[in-house]
């Protein structure tokens, strides 16, 4: 296998329990350089945590991460990191892009202000070569106009496509979106899935909770289906949808389609 063919992301065995409630069942997941993935799933099945795990914010209690071929191993026996390796994990976590549900812009920052803050206060960016850049993404998205407005002025499809902005400023290597799109009124959907597709159109490597499976039909390469904290069905999106093999993911989609 040549480097270019490595996957970028790449988790093995993963586990996560809450108290007893076991929310990962061990899972294996590899995503490939400007691949996008979309995972579906009923509520409860552990995407959110899938991600959160990748992502480092939750800590499994088992299992491996590789981010850029970087790996973080977890303690199979008592719930503990070895030797958490920090300078490690906020690196990992800097090539990841994240994107949730509920926006979590900074309420009390302009959309500008949103933008240009990770880049100047974690990367040292100068404040002009930080403007310029959010100007370029805030354009991207079809917002320059805004770039003086508070947050609480904006619809919410409006706000997430300044959430994506925001993380897009932090050039990492891969975006993680959480439901972007679920706490949108039907009428803002459409802008923030089109400025993931042409996120997907330039190559970028996405992983994507989600329940438009239009969207993932269209613009995924692959689609992962979790049920119960175990991946039941992977493959491409037009197979997995048409023709899942899985009974309880026929059941699933069923409900969804
Ligand atoms: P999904 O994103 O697929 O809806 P989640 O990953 O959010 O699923 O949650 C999976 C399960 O873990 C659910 O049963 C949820 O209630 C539980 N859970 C998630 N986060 C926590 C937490 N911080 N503490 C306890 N239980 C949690
Ligand atoms: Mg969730």
């Amino acid at each position: 296998m040549t480097a270019a063919q490595q996957p970028i992301i790449r988790a093995v065995g993963l586990r996560k329990a809450f108290g007893n409630l076991e929310v990962l069942k061990g899972i294996d997941l590899e995503v490939a350089q400007g691949e996008v993935l979309c995972i579906l799933g009923p509520s409860g099945s552990g995407k959110s945590t899938l991600l959160r795990c990748i992502n480092h914010l939750e800590v499994p209690y088992g299992g491996y991460v590789w981010v850029d071929g970087q790996i973080i191993g977890y303690d199979l026996q008592g719930g503990v990191l070895h030797e958490l390796p920090v300078k490690r994990l906020r690196a990992q976590q800097s090539q990841l892009g994240m994107v949730f549900q509920h926006f979590n812009l900074f309420a009390h920052r302009t959309v500008l202000g949103n933008v240009i803050e990770g880049p100047m206060v974690v990367r040292g960016l100068s404040r002009p070569a930080a403007t310029a850049r959010a100007m370029d993404l805030l354009e991207m998205v079809g917002l320059a106009d805004k770039a003086g407005s508070w947050p609480a002025q904006l619809s919410g499809g409006q706000k997430q496509r300044v959430a994506i902005a925001r993380a897009l400023a932090m050039e990492p290597q891969v975006m993680l979106f959480d439901e972007p799109t679920s706490a949108l009124d039907p009428e803002l959907v459409g802008e923030v899935l089109e400025v993931m597709r042409r996120l997907a159109d330039t190559g970028t490597t996405m992983i994507i909770v989600t329940h438009e499976i239009g969207f993932a039909r269209d613009v995924a390469d692959r689609v992962v289906v979790m049920i119960d904290g175990e991946i039941r069905e992977t493959g491409p999106a037009r197979k997995v949808l048409a023709n899942p093999a899985d009974p309880r993911v026929r059941s699933f989609l069923g409900r969804v389609l």
